[in-house]
């Protein structure tokens, strides 16, 4: 499984670095050759292979240190309704750029959960920024919390492309990732991969139903706290 791993990453790493180090080659011969529009497109791709190795870089680690063990999540008694709104406030922006409807719905009573608070907001941001991505511009993605039978539900729902059902329960392996032809869409692989194993460290469950081209749903759910909420 280790080695599996390790060639993998290395794998996904290399695609980056050799374009990085295709496209700075050429620049440093032929800096006197190059028109300056092909000299700033060179730089581009260099900046957004660079943003996608460092991307990499940062969730292989953070991979390897759950799987290790290394994560030591710092649990307490926490409103979601206060984190996945400034989740959800912090994502504004990237959904205006895409004239994405971004809409959140809290439903009353909401509880406390017993949970991590960075690892609850990584969860929020790896499933609401998927649905982000994915989404064409003009749609709708609710964010929506709700508590039933000592549960909290936390669920986003996109009108995106979808995932097909024999692909359903393999988004959540690591580096895989839906083929699409003709669409590059940024991304490692490895963003739901932390979601099940942070849900899974919090006796929580995630799933996925969707209906291509129709509507897309990731369901978490968490355990809530005894405790009940302090409004
Ligand atoms: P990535 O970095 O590629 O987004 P993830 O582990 O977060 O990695 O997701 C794995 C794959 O699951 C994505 O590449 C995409 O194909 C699919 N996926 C995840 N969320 C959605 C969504 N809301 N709509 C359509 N496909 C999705």
């Amino acid at each position: 499984m280790k080695n599996d791993f390790i060639s993998t990453v290395s794998h996904e790493l290399r695609t980056p670095l050799f374009s990085i180090l295709g496209f700075t080659g050429t620049l440093l011969r032929e800096q006197d050759e190059l028109e300056r529009e092909t000299r700033m497109e060179f730089i581009s791709i260099i900046h957004d292979e660079s943003k996608r190795l460092s991307a990499l870089i940062e969730d292989v680690l953070m991979i390897s240190k759950i799987d290790s063990g290394r994560v030591s999540y710092k649990k307490s008694e926490l409103d979601p309704s206060i984190t996945v709104s400034e989740v959800c406030r912090s994502l504004k922006i990237r959904a205006d750029e895409k004239n994405i409807d971004l809409r959140l719905r809290v439903c009353a009573p909401m509880e406390h959960i017993f949970a991590d608070q960075d690892s609850l907001k990584q969860v929020a941001i790896n499933i609401i920024g998927n649905a982000l991505k994915f989404t064409p511009p003009g749609g709708v993605v609710q964010v929506s919390l709700f508590c039933e039978a000592q549960t909290m539900c936390f669920s986003v729902e996109d009108n995106g492309p979808g995932i097909p059902a024999e692909e359903a329960e393999k988004i959540f392996e690591k580096f895989f990732r839906v083929e699409r032809p003709g669409e590059a869409v940024d991304g490692t692989g490895l963003g739901l991969s932390i979601v099940k194993e942070i849900v899974a460290a919090h006796d929580g469950t995630v799933e996925v139903k969707s209906v291509p081209n129709q509507s897309t749903v990731f369901m978490v759910r968490l355990p809530i706290s005894m405790q009940p909420c302090r409004k």
